[in-house]
């Protein structure tokens, strides 16, 4: 199979691109390199079965061309990172909104199979726990920015959803929760790699709030094997929403003591408002639990990793960038488009 990955060069899509060239299949990527690095692709630029164009998903060219190649499109190109959300709602909104519109008319000019990807902060702040993919979702007001990020993910679905119903165009709806592992960067507000970069070098780990705020988190390679399995059945999962995630909940602040018992390390812990952290009358979501149900039943997927499995992988990624002094230079190789 050919899979196109549009933000292949971020974290999920080259965790994922490494996983469908270790089955064989064909990967090419479309990637800005907004968020993504090189980095993220350094290793396999140069495999024969992969290429990768670096260009907006709006070039309308490219990914025309992309797309008639493709069987499949996986679409992860998106404004990641509340803090980023919260500090740039324009872009954030069109990147989501304009580029799935993108996504979706090539998919329907050539008949790709399209897993869109969404996020478990459609659920806005919804207190019910856990959460299926049926339940009503509660966003908060449009004057709080964090909520365009939920608004516009939320729009992809129902664009999604309708190219589906109308044009029978096989879509997917992944809305992952909490994704983490090696290869993230902290620099756009993930806890974990945040967490993982202070304790190692002993500084304070910063909690916002209260710290009592919990998250379900969930290996990036279960959730790549999700998005491959949903990939492979169509038949069963064309026009469906699932949740991926791990049902193991965690708070803020036992996560911050497990980085610093994990990695050996003398930092504090140190709280501070969220408005500090982000912005006045930034909202949070207290708890994040992902009802699994259907995934499970629909192609028998479950999370594999446990937190420690996944903390040790982030621990032992993030040491041996400290060690090697790793700076990332920009050198172009594999097969451009
Ligand atoms: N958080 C924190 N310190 C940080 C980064 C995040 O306490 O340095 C908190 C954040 O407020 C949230 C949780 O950790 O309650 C998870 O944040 P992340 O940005 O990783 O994911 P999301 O908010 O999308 O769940």
């Amino acid at each position: 199979m050919q899979v196109l990955i549009t933000g292949g060069a971020g974290f999920i899509g080259s965790h994922l691109a490494r996983a469908l060239l270790e089955r064989g299949d064909r990967v090419s990527v479309l990637d800005n390199l907004s968020t993504g690095s090189f980095e993220n692709i350094r290793a396999f630029a140069h495999h024969p079965l992969y290429s990768f164009a670096i260009d907006d998903l709006r070039n309308a060219l490219v990914l025309d061309r992309l797309a008639s190649e493709a069987d499949a499109i996986v679409h992860l190109a998106a404004a990641v990172g509340v803090q980023l959300v919260v500090e740039r709602p324009t872009e954030t909104i069109e990147t989501n909104v304009l580029g799935t519109h993108a996504v979706l008319a090539a998919a329907r000019r050539y008949r790709c199979r399209t897993l869109l990807a969404s996020t478990s902060e459609v659920y806005g702040k919804g207190v019910k726990a856990p959460f299926s993919e049926e339940d009503d979702l509660l966003l908060g007001a449009s004057s709080r920015s964090r909520w365009s990020y939920a608004a516009s993910k939320l729009l992809d679905e129902f664009l999604g959803l309708a190219a589906y119903r109308e044009f029978g165009l096989p879509v997917t709806i992944a809305r992952f929760f909490n994704t983490v592992g090696p290869g993230q960067t902290g620099r756009y507000g993930m806890v974990v790699p945040r967490f993982v970069q202070a304790a190692l070098r002993n500084e304070p780990l910063t909690v916002y709030g209260d710290g009592t705020q919990s998250r379900c988190f969930c290996h990036v390679r279960d959730t790549v094997r999700a998005i491959i399995d949903l990939l492979d059945r169509p038949d069963i999962t064309a026009g469906e929403i699932y949740n991926i995630g791990s049902s193991h909940e965690v708070t803020i602040t036992e996560l911050a003591q497990t980085v610093i018992e994990r990695t050996d390390s003398r930092s504090p812990i140190q709280y501070i408002p969220y408005s500090e952290a982000y912005a006045p009358g930034f909202e949070d979501m207290q708890r994040r639990v992902p009802d699994t149900t259907k995934i499970r039943n629909a192609i028998g997927w479950t999370p594999k990793y446990t937190l420690a499995q996944i903390l040790d992988d982030v621990i032992d990624y993030e040491r041996s960038r400290l060690g090697s002094g790793d700076h990332f230079h920009f050198t172009p190789g594999g097969r451009q488009l």
